[in-house]
C-alpha cells in the first residue's frame, strides 16, 4: 500500500473542457451533489464555472463502472483485487459504518487500523475516498478559460417544458433558462497524490472516454445540452527524487499520458 505520511508523488491533469453544445447555467440553489445531474454555475461576478465535485462526482462513477467491468472480467491489477462498491448506499459501501467500529476494535494501533481499512477497501475508494479514507485525488473548479473570445458568457433562452415521461413539449410551460454558448472552454486541473502509474492511466482512460462523447452536464441533455469533450490533456509530476530539484527551480517535467496508460494495462492480469 502508499504510505500516508510521506511524499512520493504528485501528479497534475490538466486540459480543457470544451461545451460541444449549450449548458445549462444552474444557480447555486439548485447544486446537485456529485451525481450525473450537474449544472455550470456562476461566481459572485457572473463567471461560469463547473464545480470540481461536480466533475470529481462524474468522473467517480464512470470510474466505478470501468472497474465492475474489470472485476466481472476477473482481472486484477498488480496482483490486487479490482472492485467498486455503491458509495451511495451505506449497506452497499465497502466498509460499512460497523464494519469499521469492527476494525477499530481488532486494530488498535493507528497505522494497523489504516492498514486494515485500506486493505477492505474498493479499488475506486482507495482513489477517491470514502468516509474512512482520505481522497488521493482532487477535482479543482473548471473555471471558464477563454471569456474574452466569446461575444457573451451567458444567454438567456426560452423553454418549452418537456414531459419527461413522453418526452413531449407540454403546451403552456414556458419558463427562461440560461446557458454558456457552445466553444465555452473551462480548464480543467486534477491534483493526484501518492499514486501508481496505473491509477493515473485508470483515470485518464475514464477522461478520455467521458470526453468522447459520453460526458454529460447541466441536467437538460434531453434538450442536447451539455455535451461535452476534453481536450489537450496533460500530465505533469513530481516524485520524491525529483522533488529537491523542483524545489530548486526546475521545470515540472511533463510527462505521456502513454506511459500510465501502458502501466494499467500491462499491470491487469
Ligand atoms: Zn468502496
Amino acid at each position: 500500500m502508499k504510505s500516508f505520511w510521506s511524499f512520493e508523488n504528485r501528479y497534475w491533469i490538466t486540459g480543457k473542457l470544451r461545451a460541444k453544445t449549450a449548458l445549462s447555467v444552474g444557480s447555486r440553489a439548485s447544486l446537485m451533489p456529485a451525481g450525473s445531474d450537474l449544472p455550470v454555475i456562476k461566481t459572485p461576478e457572473g463567471l461560469p464555472f463547473i464545480p470540481g465535485s461536480s466533475l470529481k462526482g462524474a468522473v467517480r462513477a464512470y470510474v466505478e463502472r470501468l472497474a465492475r467491468t474489470l472485476e466481472e472480467l476477473g482481472k486484477q491489477i498488480n496482483g490486487s483485487h479490482i472492485k467498486a462498491c455503491d458509495p451511495l448506499d451505506e449497506d452497499k459501501r465497502c466498509i460499512t459504518s460497523q464494519q469499521k467500529e469492527k476494525i477499530a476494535e481488532e486494530n488498535k494501533p493507528e497505522n494497523e487500523f489504516t492498514a486494515a481499512l485500506w486493505e477492505r477497501s474498493c479499488t475506486v475508494c482507495r482513489l477517491f475516498g470514502s468516509p474512512w479514507l482520505a481522497s488521493r485525488v482532487s477535482f479543482q473548479d473548471a473555471m471558464l478559460s477563454n471569456g474574452d473570445s466569446l461575444v457573451r458568457l451567458t444567454e438567456v433562452r426560452d423553454g418549452v417544458g418537456i414531459d419527461r415521461d413522453l418526452g413531449t413539449a407540454r403546451t403552456g410551460i414556458k419558463f427562461d433558462f440560461e446557458t454558456v454558448p457552445p466553444g465555452a472552454e473551462f480548464a480543467l486541473r486534477i491534483v493526484l497524490e501518492n499514486v501508481e502509474d496505473w491509477e493515473v492511466g485508470l483515470l485518464l482512460v475514464a477522461l478520455e472516454a467521458l470526453g468522447q462523447g459520453q460526458l454529460a452536464l447541466g441536467g437538460k441533455t434531453t434538450r442536447g445540452l451539455g455535451w461535452m469533450e476534453f481536450a489537450d490533456l496533460q500530465v505533469q509530476g513530481l516524485s520524491a527524487k525529483d522533488l529537491l530539484d523542483y524545489l530548486a527551480g526546475q521545470a515540472m517535467p511533463s510527462l505521456p499520458p502513454a506511459r500510465f496508460r501502458q502501466a494499467l494495462l500491462e499491470g491487469l492480469k
